[in-house]
């Protein structure tokens, strides 16, 4: 993996030392930096910045089309039909705390006030301009944007896209207020924890979530985008997908549904995966750069290898109701070198309950293996009380079918862990032959949704053999 933006600051002390050498110069720069960190971090923060509002000429924006509705922390001007508006101020109201709990208390406002912003939903931009609340100059809006206590966005036709970026912009807001736009994190994590946050459902009301279904979470998309894979002219798979094109993208523009999907995923992903989620867990709280950096210094190059490796399988397993329980690969599983245990078959088991599992076995040259499974796994259909468990065997069944396969299939991925594409999935069924590159690692698992592998049983054996070149 390539120098990953939170390695920026050992980087920078290693140049401090060569241009220095001196013990006693580094020992002066670590109590400057430890100065730094004690005295000027808190002062900065001690304080928000001050609220950059204009006040309202409410008048004056009515006589222009425009509505002004109020809550605690929201102000919403906007012209769109009332049934669209009003009840976005008490979702503000609600969102709060959950911002609080995720990203830590704000500093107080110097005088004390609560903190509010302001949003501008717009159907028609001219109103706004005509009212001269938009700010100055080609202010480009793509679907939202902020600045200070203030963002706009255009109206959206679906009532859950709408909600959704309306909390989007409050995220930005909030992790901005106390050190502005200036030595931001990186944007996959600003807009990841902002389209993570906003990602919510009304019944129970609940933010940070994963939707269990299209309906109802119109326009939001994110899993679809992942899986989508876009494909090149020449046919291979785009570039952009893997983990290291995530933290270090080509190009610093932010605008694609991918590069957001990308964003939402990972830090769901962080923040979520049972053996990240304390690796990571100071990362939620970081508002500038040095934060950040300072949140992930502690990450080895090991660490991000195996969430590489994650992230490609996770690319396969995201689904609508995606189950944390049963579906999260292992993050770092025992892996043995097939060229030290090939003298023999060997045998490995695969759970009908779990999504991808470690085979246990990793390839460091170029291998033929054969896989032959046998066994029976039991699938539970979800949802339907009563319904008939259907049994299957490795070639699987074809009365259902997940993600184009059949049911109960014996899928296999080959994983590399230095990756320049990503890998495909491929249907084993009772018996296949594969080529496994070198760097390899070797997954496995029964073909399901991932958000229905409760109450599945029964598990395959498969045997791995080498296949001698003849
Ligand atoms: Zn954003």
């Amino acid at each position: 993996m390539n120098s990953v933006g939170w390695q920026a600051g050992e980087q920078m002390e290693c140049a401090a030392r060569e241009i220095t050498g001196g013990r006693y110069v580094r020992l002066l720069s670590f109590v400057v930096q430890a100065i730094l960190l004690l005295a000027v971090e808190p002062l900065l923060a001690q304080v928000r910045l001050s609220d950059d509002r204009p006040s309202l000429d409410v008048a004056a924006l009515e006589a222009a089309g425009l509505k002004v509705y109020r809550s605690r922390h929201l102000v919403l001007v906007s012209d769109a039909p009332t049934e669209q508006c009003q009840e976005l101020p008490a979702l503000v109201d609600r969102f709060y705390p959950a911002l609080q709990q995720t990203l830590g208390p704000l500093s107080p406002a110097a005088d004390g006030a609560e903190f509010q912003v302001t949003g501008y939903l717009m159907d028609a931009r001219e109103r706004f301009q005509q009212a001269g609340v938009l700010p100055d100059g080609e202010f480009v809006i793509r679907h939202g944007r902020h600045l200070g206590y203030q963002f706009w966005m255009n109206n959206q036709p679906s009532d859950y896209y709408r909600r959704h970026l309306l909390l989007h912009e409050v995220v930005h807001c909030y992790l901005m207020c106390e050190h502005g736009m200036r030595d931001i994190p990186p944007l996959w994590y600003t807009e990841g924890v902002a389209e993570m946050l906003a990602t919510h459902r009304l019944q129970p009301l609940q933010f940070g979530i994963l939707p269990d279904q299209l309906n109802g979470f119109e326009g939001w998309g994110r899993i679809a985008e992942l899986r989508r894979r876009p494909v090149e002219a020449g046919g291979g798979v785009a570039e952009g997908v893997l983990l290291d094109d995530v933290l270090n993208p080509a190009s610093r523009i932010f605008l694609s549904d991918l590069r957001y999907a990308q964003g939402w995923g990972l830090v769901w992903l962080l923040r979520n995966h049972p053996e990240l989620q304390r690796p990571f867990a100071g990362l939620f709280r970081v508002r500038t750069r040095a934060q950040f950096d300072a949140a992930t210094a502690g990450i080895s190059r090991e660490q991000l290898q195996r969430l590489g490796v994650v992230w490609q399988l996770m690319l396969d397993s995201w689904e609508e109701g995606f189950d944390p329980e049963r579906s999260f690969p292992p993050l770092a599983p025992e892996w043995r070198l097939w060229s030290e245990d090939s003298a023999r078959p060997q045998q490995v088991q695969v759970r009908s309950e779990q999504g991808w599992q470690p085979s246990g076995y990793w390839f460091d040259v170029e291998t033929r293996i054969r896989l032959s499974a046998g066994g029976r796994s039991v699938l539970q259909p979800a949802g339907e009380n009563g319904a008939r468990a259907w049994e299957s065997e490795p070639a699987g069944i074809t009365i259902d079918y997940a993600q184009g396969r059949p049911l109960g299939e014996l899928q296999a991925v080959l994983v590399q862990r230095k990756p320049s594409v990503l890998p495909e999935r491929i249907s084993v069924g009772a018996g296949s032959e594969l080529r496994v590159s070198a760097g390899s690692e070797l997954w496995l698992r029964i073909n399901d949704f991932e958000g229905q592998r409760r109450g599945n049983s029964g598990a395959y054996q498969v045997r791995l053999q080498s296949v001698s070149d003849r």
